[in-house]
């Protein structure tokens, strides 16, 4: 079967900075949840970090993708670096996500570990911009596809289209271990 890797934070965990969840009520979350297709996954308290904890955002001018190039920081507001750990944060949850066989991610928009189409803009004014944090951006670039959770019917789609060319591959393989069988 194919997994779907999630924010926990999404799924009702109170891990977010502020030690709340963002619960998503999407019906599709909760089949898939169902079909024990989710994974689990919170990269920042992963990594070590502890909720609640103070708001972190990707340095101004940057995203994810400049951060694992090491070419930019993440910065919490009192101006401490905490790269390290949101990178490491980023590897864990990728490498649980590889274990389980995931193809697909629901992550929660706007955070810089998890936002997928936008983050916040790195001047803690509440600012979003275009652009993923740095857990996104590596699942991104080892194949997995990601998607926010204003975009699970895409999701969806996807998954099912995933599933269809799994079935046909099962069902050419069947056909060519018969014919080999058949002589
Ligand atoms: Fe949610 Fe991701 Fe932030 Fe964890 S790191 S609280 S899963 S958005």
């Amino acid at each position: 079967m194919i997994k779907v890797l999630v924010s926990s934070c999404l799924v009702g965990e109170t891990v977010r900075y502020d030690g709340t969840a963002a619960w998503c009520e999407a019906q599709h979350l909760a089949a898939w949840q169902t079909e024990a297709r989710l994974v689990r996954a919170c990269p920042e308290v992963e990594a070590g970090c502890p909720v609640p904890r103070p708001p972190a955002e990707i340095e101004p001018g940057a995203t994810g993708v400049e951060v694992l190039a090491g070419r930019a920081r993440i910065r919490d507001r009192s101006g401490a670096d905490v790269t390290r750990a949101f990178a490491r944060g980023a590897r864990l949850a990728l490498e649980r996500a590889r274990e389980a066989g995931v193809r697909i991610a629901i992550l929660k928009d706007c955070s810089p570990s998890c936002g997928s189409t936008c983050i916040h803009d790195g001047t803690f004014c509440g600012r979003i911009k275009p652009g993923r944090g740095v857990t996104a951006a590596l699942l991104e670039q080892h194949g997995i596809r990601v998607f926010s959770e204003n975009q699970i019917a895409d999701a969806a789609a996807c998954l099912h289209a995933l599933d269809e060319e799994r079935t046909h591959a099962n069902v050419a393989d069947s056909v060519w271990d018969h014919r080999l069988v058949e002589g």
